[in-house]
């Protein structure tokens, strides 16, 4: 199989057939026509041909494409947002008397949906330690259908052990499924080590440009294909238009993670030697209690890193409001240099208790590394944590 810089360009991008186009077509249609009534029902039961774009299009078909050669699966589903794939996933392979087990350390819209929405539909759920994998071992139940998790985590980049998760979920007859979003495929793909569904919200590294949302779900052909006709019952489907922006975001992935990686490692370790910072989570750091493992299951240690701020919640905010080449903001995965205060923004769904649980103390700020040179990034750090 060619190497991931090769099939970023190429992957399910032929040229197309008609005209020679070297970029896919954007079939912007909403419904495509019949000459012949007999081809209808392949097309309905989504063998070959397309009906209606809420069901099939072709221009996401190749998106699903790229998605699923990437994370080395045997077909994806694109949605219209990370939460739409996660969600939708979810619903595919559990029903009302069934049992969810996660992590605790979840994305926030994850966490929401497994704290509120899936009790409130009959469908019990448990979060586990994420630093204890005792804990995930003794929630699983009779009936848990799906073990849940995220690795790296957001945002303390704890490390979950994907090979054991997945032993442990077939043990009992449940599924692992895997949001790879933080990881991206170009440094860690868990169905090669027995996941079975991988989620990603496609707004951030598979996109890369934080200009689309946009969501993605991997797995063998079957079960891609149960998501699939789930999506056309629940409407999470993405527009033709987003999907070709996020195949055209993929095509530099290689390219933009392998910079990621390296300016995230020069930035951790600039902030584990400044006396202005008390505590640096990166997987890449050698005292990273999880290092070996990162080792052992990512290619890669990913642009996303935290720390924690000396002094209070106002001497982060001070941090954040410094920077002048790193911008305070949501999202992660894009070109530009991203930070955020999770006690101030992304984790306000949780209690302040659950969060002390969870170990994100109000001065902790997460950074999503951008593909900037790493000496501007490093002095502007620098320069903000002066202010402080
Ligand atoms: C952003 C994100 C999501 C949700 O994705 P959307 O595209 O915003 O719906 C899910 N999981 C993780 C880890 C994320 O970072």
């Amino acid at each position: 199989m060619a190497g991931d810089s090769t099939r970023s360009v190429h992957e399910a991008e032929p040229f197309d057939e008609e005209t020679g186009s070297v970029t896919a077509p954007i079939f912007e249609t909403a419904t495509f026509g019949f000459t012949k009534a007999e081809d209808v029902p392949k097309a309905v039961s989504g063998e070959k041909g397309y009906t209606y774009s809420r069901w099939d299009n072709p221009t996401v078909v190749r998106l699903e494409k790229k998605l699923a050669a990437f994370e080395r699966g045997g077909g994806a589903a694109a949605f219209s947002s990370g939460m739409a794939a996660i969600s939708t996933s979810v619903l595919s392979f559990v029903k009302k008397g069934g049992h969810v087990l996660a992590i605790r350390d979840l994305y926030g819209g994850t966490y929401s949906l497994m704290h509120e929405l899936l009790p409130g539909m009959g469908i019990g759920t448990d979060l586990a330690d994420t630093e204890d994998f005792g804990a995930l071992e003794r929630g699983v139940r009779e009936n848990t259908k799906i073990v849940y998790v995220e690795s790296p985590t957001n945002p303390t980049l704890k490390l979950v052990d994907l090979a054991k998760a997945a032993k442990l979920a077939h043990r009992s007859g449940a599924l692992l499924f895997v949001d790879n979003t933080f990881a991206s495929p170009i440094n860690q793909n868990p169905l090669e080590t027995g996941a079975d569904v991988v989620l990603h919200s496609a707004t951030k590294y598979l996109n890369g440009h934080a200009d689309v949302i946009a969501g993605g779900a991997v797995a063998s052909s079957d079960r891609a294909h149960r998501v699939r006709m789930t999506r056309r019952e629940l409407g999470g489907t993405l527009d033709p238009l987003p999907a070709w922006l996020v195949l055209r975001g993929m095509k530099t992935m290689a390219l933009r993670v392998r910079q990621q990686n390296e300016n995230a490692m020069v930035l951790a370790e600039f902030l584990a030697r400044s006396g202005k910072v008390a505590r640096v989570h990166y997987p890449g750091l050698k005292d990273h209690p999880q290092h070996a493992l990162a080792r052992k299951q990512m290619r890669g240690f990913g642009g996303m890193l935290s720390f924690e701020v000396k002094g209070t919640m106002r001497d982060a905010m001070r941090f954040t409001e410094s920077l002048k080449v790193a911008a305070l903001a949501a999202s992660l995965g894009g070109v530009e240099t991203l930070v955020s205060q999770p006690a101030n923004m992304t984790h306000t769904q949780m209690s302040a208790k659950e969060r002390a649980k969870t170990g994100i103390p109000d001065t902790l700020v997460r950074v999503s590394v951008g593909i900037e040179d790493a000496d501007d990034l490093v002095s502007d750090f620098g320069r903000a944590l002066a202010a402080v």
